[in-house]
């Protein structure tokens, strides 16, 4: 599991409420924080696209009032008994106080632009978004609904990888999605993935390589391992920005690197264009 999250620097200066105002880590701008919220979490001046957390995704992507939260009841359990600085127990206990969420995806039917699809979301809020039994179930029956309801799929990954403290359980979640999206695809279902900053590990290695249409946002972070592991291990310079968005468009990891503000009317025009409805 990558640990990537860079959060923004919050300005504390007496007067000024914290997180009021907040730096972009790119182009390192002042900015009012509601003025980012209002341009969808994308940075006015250099376009940095922020992470978002999945509800905040959701109501991005959708029409307003259209998502029908589904199986919302699924919890995490700690089968291994794994320890590592803290229990999995304990550190799901504040990961699910600090977000709301049980786990890191939301998945459910919505609407994009008068559109019915099924989305699953990935939560980077949520362990950086990693992938464990929940997370590979949820985004399972997300498929399963798909193909049942003959509606097009949208999964937007955002994830560290595999769930480290779920071992082999969070790995076998690889299998299982795969094998529900060939089932997606054998029913001549439609499965548009994006992928989000950042896309990595057992992520990368499964569900979000697998779609019809692979989108990514501008200068995601999208891999299998990170540079200074495969540096380590096969100890070749690797080019600039090869394991980001643009990078990978050019050479045909990705079908479009598409801004946040156009994703709504990408998505509807893709599925209007595959006559999935
Ligand atoms: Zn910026």
């Amino acid at each position: 599991m990558a640990e990537t999250e860079k959060e923004p620097v919050k300005l504390q200066k007496e007067g000024i409420p914290e997180g009021l105002w907040m730096r972009c880590p790119d182009c390192g701008d002042m900015l009012f924080r509601k003025v980012v919220e209002e341009a969808l979490h994308v940075c006015p001046g250099c376009q940095h696209h922020f992470r978002v957390s999945a509800r905040v995704r959701i109501a991005q992507l959708v029409d307003e009032g259209s998502f029908e939260e589904r199986h919302a009841d699924l919890e995490p359990v700690d089968a291994l008994k794994f320890v590592d600085k803290k229990s999995y127990q304990d550190r799901l206990e504040s990961e699910q106080e600090k977000t709301g969420n049980p786990d890191a995806a939301v998945c459910g039917k919505g609407f994009i632009k008068g559109r019915p699809l099924i989305l699953a979301v990935m939560d980077p809020t949520f362990m950086m978004g990693s992938m464990g039994s929940v997370v590979g179930e949820k985004i399972t029956r997300a498929i399963e609904d798909a193909v049942e309801e003959r509606l097009p799929l949208l999964i937007v990954s955002c994830s560290g990888g595999a769930r480290m403290q779920e071992s082999a359980l969070s790995l076998m979640q690889m299998a299982k999605t795969s094998a529900a999206l060939a089932r997606l695809d054998d029913a001549g279902g439609l499965f548009v993935s994006l992928l989000a900053d950042p896309t990595t590990g057992g992520v990368t290695a499964s569900f979000a390589m697998l779609g019809d249409f692979i989108l990514a946002e501008p200068k995601a972070l999208i891999g299998f391992a990170g540079p200074r592991t495969i540096w380590n291990t096969i100890k070749v310079e690797l080019p600039e920005g090869f394991q980001r968005s643009e990078f990978l468009e050019e050479h045909g990891f990705v079908d479009f690197v598409v801004h946040r503000r156009d994703l709504r009317s990408e998505i509807a025009r893709l599925i209007d264009f595959c006559g999935k409805e």
